[in-house]
C-alpha cells in the first residue's frame, strides 16, 4: 500500500542554519510518517508528486511559516484537572495541594480527560512532543493504559517515563519545626515505597507494551535524587543501560532542595551532581528538570557530562522557587531544552510563554547583553528539547528523513505586521494565538485550530462531568492538608533565607 502524501507549499520554513529572520519559501514533500524532501518552489519533483495519482492532499501555505513541532521536555499530565486552581504558593505548598498520592486512585474517565487536557492545549500551540514525567497512582497497568489512550487518541507524540520514589517525603520536611504535631508529620513525610517492586513494574511495562507504537517512546524518571534511595537510582541506571533509553529526573529545583543535597550527600561535597555522577546518573542520556540551584562548578560537571537542563521559567517563577542560571549554562555549553512542567504550577502548555522568559530572565541579573537571543530560545523548543529526550535524528528539524512533525503558524495575524524578524517575532510576539495546523507524524491533528483526531464539543461535556466529583475531592484534599500549611511556609521561609553558598533570589 502507497504511504499517505502530504505537500506543503510555499510557507517560509524555519532553517537555524539559513536566513532566521527572512526564511526562505520551500515545499515541504511527506512521505507516510516522514519529510520525503525539502524543495525551492518549482522544483520538478513536487510537480510530479502532485500529478500522481492517488493526488496527495496539498495544504496551501502562502503566508504561513513553518517551524518544526515543538517539544515540552518537562510536563506532568497528572494534575491536568487543576488548571488555575492554585496560586501564590511556594514548592512544598503546592505540592501539598498537586502531589497524586494525596488524591488516591482515580476513574478511567478522569484520567483520560487530565491527559487529554495538557495534550490538546500542548497540539494548540504547535507543541508535537511532550515528555510527561508521570507520577502513576496507584502504579497499575490500568492507569498506565488508560494515560497512553489519551496521548494516542489525540495524536501527539509522547516521551512517556514512570515517575519512581520510594521516598516519599516532602523535600522541604527535614527542616520543619521540631515540635511538629505527629498528624502534619504524616501528611509531610508520606509512606515510603518498594525500589525492587516499582523497578520490576516499569521494567514489565517496557517489556509489555514492545513494540511502540511509532509516536510512543519510553525514558526513565526517578522523580528526584533526594526522593530515591540509591537501590533505586542503581536501578534506573542499570535499566536505562540494557534499554537503550533516556532518564529524566527533577534537580535542585528549591532553595529546600539545594539545602537537603548539602546534608544528604556530605561524601560528594553536598552536591546532588557529584553524587548522580557516583552512581553513572550523569552522562547525554540525562536530562535535569529546573536546575534553578546549581552552583558554577556543577554547571561544569554538567557541561563535560552532556547531560542536557530543562529549562522550565514559568513553574520556577510561580512556586517561587529562583530564577534558574541559564545564561551561565549557555554559555558553558550545556543543552538547554524548554518545558511548561505541570497544569497546576505554570497552567499553560506554552513554549512560546517559555521562550520569551528564556531571552529576558537573563536580565534579572546582569544588565548587558547576554547572548542569549531569540534564535536560541528556538533551539531550546524544538532541537534541544529533541536532544535532550534522545529524539535529536528523529524529530526538532524540518529535513528530509526526520519525522513530519510540523505547525504551520499563520503570518497575517498582528503578531506578524509589520513582519521585521521571523525569528524574533515568534519568541517576541507570538502568543500561539496564530498556531493553525499541527502534524505529527505525518498526520494532520489539528487543522484550522480545530482538532481532527477527537470532537472538542464533545470533550468540553466529558470534561464538565469529570469536574463535578474532582472539585468536590480536591476541596477535601485542601482542607485535610491545610493544618500543614503554615508550618510549612515558616520552613520555606526559613530555607530560604539560609546561606546556600549561591542565592537564586534578588533580595530587595
Ligand atoms: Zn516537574
Amino acid at each position: 500500500m502507497t504511504p499517505n502524501r502530504l505537500v506543503i507549499l510555499g510557507a517560509q520554513v524555519w532553517d537555524p542554519e539559513g536566513d532566521v529572520h527572512a526564511p526562505s519559501r520551500r515545499d515541504v514533500l511527506i512521505e507516510g510518517t516522514t519529510i520525503a524532501a525539502v524543495l525551492p518552489p518549482g522544483d520538478a519533483l513536487t510537480a510530479t508528486w502532485l500529478a500522481a495519482q492517488p493526488a496527495p492532499e496539498v495544504l496551501e501555505a502562502t503566508d504561513r511559516l513553518l517551524m518544526p513541532g515543538f517539544v515540552n521536555a518537562h510536563f506532568h499530565s497528572y494534575d491536568g484537572l487543576m488548571k488555575g486552581l492554585l496560586e501564590d504558593m511556594p514548592f512544598d505548598v503546592w505540592a501539598l495541594h498537586s502531589q497524586p498520592a494525596y488524591f488516591g486512585k482515580r476513574s478511567r474517565a478522569e484520567i483520560r480527560a487530565r491527559t487529554l487536557v495538557g495534550a490538546i492545549e500542548c497540539l494548540k500551540h504547535g507543541i508535537t512532543t511532550v515528555q510527561d514525567m508521570n507520577s502513576l497512582v496507584p502504579m497499575d497497568e490500568e492507569t498506565l493504559d488508560v494515560t497512553l489512550a489519551a496521548f494516542a487518541e489525540v495524536g501527539i507524540r509522547v516521551v512517556f517515563s514512570i515517575a519512581l520514589r520510594d521516598v516519599a517525603a516532602l523535600d522541604i520536611a527535614p527542616f520543619m519545626a521540631a515540635d511538629l504535631p505527629e498528624s502534619v508529620r504524616a501528611l509531610v513525610e508520606g509512606s515510603p515505597r518498594d525500589p525492587h517492586a516499582d523497578l520490576a513494574f516499569v521494567e514489565r511495562q517496557i517489556a509489555r507494551l514492545a513494540p511502540l507504537p511509532s509516536r510512543l517512546h519510553w525514558a526513565l524518571s526517578p522523580s528526584g535524587p533526594q526522593r530515591s534511595s540509591a537501590t533505586l537510582l542503581e536501578g534506573i541506571v542499570d535499566m536505562a543501560q540494557r534499554h537503550s533509553l533516556p532518564v529524566t529526573t527533577h534537580v535542585l529545583e528549591t532553595p529546600a532542595q539545594r539545602a537537603k543535597a548539602q546534608s544528604l550527600y556530605t561524601a560528594h561535597g553536598g552536591s546532588m551532581i557529584r553524587y548522580m555522577a557516583s552512581l553513572g546518573l550523569l552522562g547525554p542520556g540525562t536530562t535535569l528538570a529546573h536546575g534553578v540551584w546549581l552552583d558554577d562548578e556543577e554547571i561544569a560537571m554538567l557541561a563535560e557530562s552532556g547531560a542536557s537542563v530543562v529549562h522550565n521559567p514559568m513553574s520556577n517563577l510561580k512556586l517561587k522557587s529562583g530564577v534558574a542560571p541559564i545564561r551561565r549554562m549557555h554559555d558553558a555549553g550545556v543543552n538547554l531544552a524548554l518545558g511548561c512542567d505541570n497544569c497546576s504550577c505554570g497552567d499553560c502548555q506554552s513554549v512560546f510563554q517559555a521562550m520569551k522568559l528564556f531571552c529576558t530572565l537573563a536580565a534579572v541579573t546582569d544588565p548587558s547583553p547576554a547572548g542569549l537571543h531569540a534564535t536560541h530560545a528556538i533551539e531550546a523548543g524544538t532541537l534541544g528539547g529533541a536532544r535532550a529526550l534522545g529524539l535529536e535524528h528523529v524529530v526538532g528539524a524540518i529535513k528530509p528523513g526526520m519525522r513530519a512533525d510540523l505547525c504551520l503558524i499563520d503570518l497575517t495575524d498582528i503578531a506578524w505586521m509589520p513582519l521585521n524578524s521571523v525569528a524574533r517575532q515568534l519568541v517576541y510576539s507570538e502568543t500561539g494565538r496564530g498556531v493553525e495546523t499541527t502534524i505529527v507524524d505525518g498526520v494532520i491533528v489539528m487543522r484550522n485550530r480545530k482538532l481532527t483526531t477527537i470532537d472538542e464539543d464533545q470533550f468540553r461535556a466529558e470534561l464538565a462531568d469529570v469536574m463535578l466529583g474532582f472539585r468536590r475531592d480536591f476541596a477535601q484534599v485542601t482542607q485535610a492538608n491545610a493544618p500543614a500549611v503554615a508550618y510549612l511556609l515558616e520552613a520555606n521561609r526559613r530555607v530560604g533565607n539560609a546561606p546556600l553558598g549561591i542565592d537564586r533570589f534578588i533580595r530587595s
